[in-house]
């Protein structure tokens, strides 16, 4: 059976039982009935579509992790709406497998799968470090494009799952648009929107919960002490009261952190997991290890790279043991295959406010404007072979097989290379301190010791979890 059929086989009977759990779920006797055959179907998914890396250790990952994602919602009693989204429309649909087809035909790979845009820059908090402190109105996408990368994502490459990141999303203002426009009107595209949580209030968690399209992670920084220092004096109890709406509304939400050598050990202890998933309900959290771009650069809040072995270790029992979706973007590489930038395969493209658009979020070089590539009359395709993203895709290709997966990462594990693309591709820095870092010699000694450092201990675990697969098989 060639792989298109297995997959649309898998698609079929993952989406039936989703349904089915999702609809059955909430009584205790459907959930033992069906947990078991759910669970199954998975394991039997992941073997039958290993992915490009397909090693014993990689299908591990991707098992559990599946697995978590499906408990977590059940655990949450996500709406069928919002399941239907998911399942029927932004991630297993036919409209992504036929334009798969025409995407191949036309660039011999598989289409991105999603964008992450940033519609505005501002924020209504003052957190350390950030850099939306010095934004204005001014820097904001304008209405029309954004409304047309997401209709072009859908028409050009079948993909139907949008994040939106910051700035806080909540302010953006066009005219009389606003975000939740982008949402009504897009009633068959999925968003996941990284927010401080501060402008979510009854009425907006109501439209939320109609819409069915929404999921918002809420940033946090780790327990009441942790989370004011950076946000300032009461913002705990008002993401508290946040969460507390969302759950009431039943807009499944989830949590979002950045690991810095402050909190790594407090994010993954049983006092916070127990608090932010157990007793506040949230249906999952992803990590996004402190990157050093921006404003206030600090290559040493990055954690350590034994903290990071520490995250990698202490997330997989949580995925494992709780059940619980703990998504860390750095360490969870085997989940994905890799480095999902520079639109490879199911992979993505982020653009910023002022339409810049860039490998990655955190990959603050930009290949091109896309502004400028719709007044020349062209579309989202354009981005697709433009040099960096050429560049970076080769690279990733080729890892897939070389590569050790717990270092996924171009621009954080491979510096002095992903240096080079952008030098040798004339990518454009993201701002000031973007220009600054690549010719600034401590940087690059910073960032290339920590490579080196991270090497030596994730190429064991490489070999001995993932090549070899001494974990426990599914
Ligand atoms: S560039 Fe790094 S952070 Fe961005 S998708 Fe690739 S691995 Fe993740």
């Amino acid at each position: 059976m060639n792989i298109e059929t297995r997959v649309k086989i898998n698609n079929f009977v993952v989406k039936e039982l989703l349904d089915l759990i999702f609809t059955f779920g909430k009584n205790p006797v459907g959930r033992s009935i069906l947990t078991p055959i759910v669970e199954r179907s998975i394991r039997l998914a992941v073997k039958n579509v290993p992915g490009p890396v397909g090693l014993p250790g990689v299908i591990n990952d991707k098992y559990y992790m599946l697995r978590a994602m499906v408990h977590s919602g059940i655990r949450f009693g996500s709406t069928s709406k919002f399941v239907n989204t998911i399942v029927n429309k932004a991630i297993l649909s036919d409209l992504r497998a036929n334009k798969e087809k025409e995407f191949r035909a036309r660039f011999g790979f598989d289409p991105p799968g999603f964008m992450t845009i940033s519609p505005a820059k501002r924020c209504n908090l003052r957190c350390r470090g950030c850099y939306a402190n010095s934004a204005s109105e001014k820097d904001q996408l304008p209405y029309d494009i954004f409304s047309r990368t997401i209709k072009e994502m859908r028409d050009l490459w079948g993909a139907r799952f949008v994040v939106i990141s910051g700035g806080e999303p909540m302010l953006y203002r066009w005219g009389d648009k606003t975000i939740l426009d982008i949402f009504r009107e897009n009633q068959d595209s999925l968003f996941l929107m990284y927010t401080n949580g501060s402008l979510i209030n009854e009425r907006v968690a109501k439209e939320f919960s109609t819409l069915g399209n929404i999921t918002p992670a809420i940033s946090v920084e780790g327990m009441r002490e942790t989370t004011e220092r950076r946000r300032g004096k009461g913002f705990f109890e008002k993401i508290a009261r946040t969460l507390e709406i969302l759950k009431r509304y039943r807009v499944t939400f989830g949590i979002s952190i950045t690991a810095t050598r402050e909190n790594a050990e407090e994010i993954v202890s049983d006092e916070f997991i127990d608090f932010y998933f157990n007793k506040m309900g949230a249906a999952y959290a992803w990590v996004f290890h402190y990157m050093p771009i921006g404003r206030d650069i600090a290559p040493d809040l990055i954690p350590t790279p034994e903290q990071r072995v520490y995250l990698w270790e202490k997330s997989w029992e949580i995925i494992r043991e709780r059940k619980i979706m703990f998504a860390d973007f750095w360490n969870h590489g085997p989940v994905s295959d890799g480095c999902i930038s520079a639109g490879r395969p199911g992979g993505y493209f982020y653009i910023d406010w002022q339409a810049n658009v860039y490998p990655c979020v955190f990959f603050p070089y930009a290949g091109a404007n896309l502004k400028e590539i719709y007044e020349k009359g062209g579309n989202l395709n354009d981005l697709i072979n433009l040099p960096l993203h050429k560049r970076i895709r080769e690279w990733q290709f080729k890892y897939w097989h070389e590569g050790d997966l717990l270092r996924p990462c171009p621009i954080r594990d491979h510096y002095l290379m992903a240096k080079r693309f952008v030098i040798e591709t004339g990518a454009k820095p993201a701002d000031e301190a973007a220009k600054e870092i690549l010719f600034d010699p401590d940087y690059e000694k910073k960032m290339a010791e920590y490579d080196i450092d991270l090497a030596q201990k994730t190429e064991k675990i490489w070999e001995r979890v993932y090549r070899n697969g001494t974990r426990k098989a599914v």
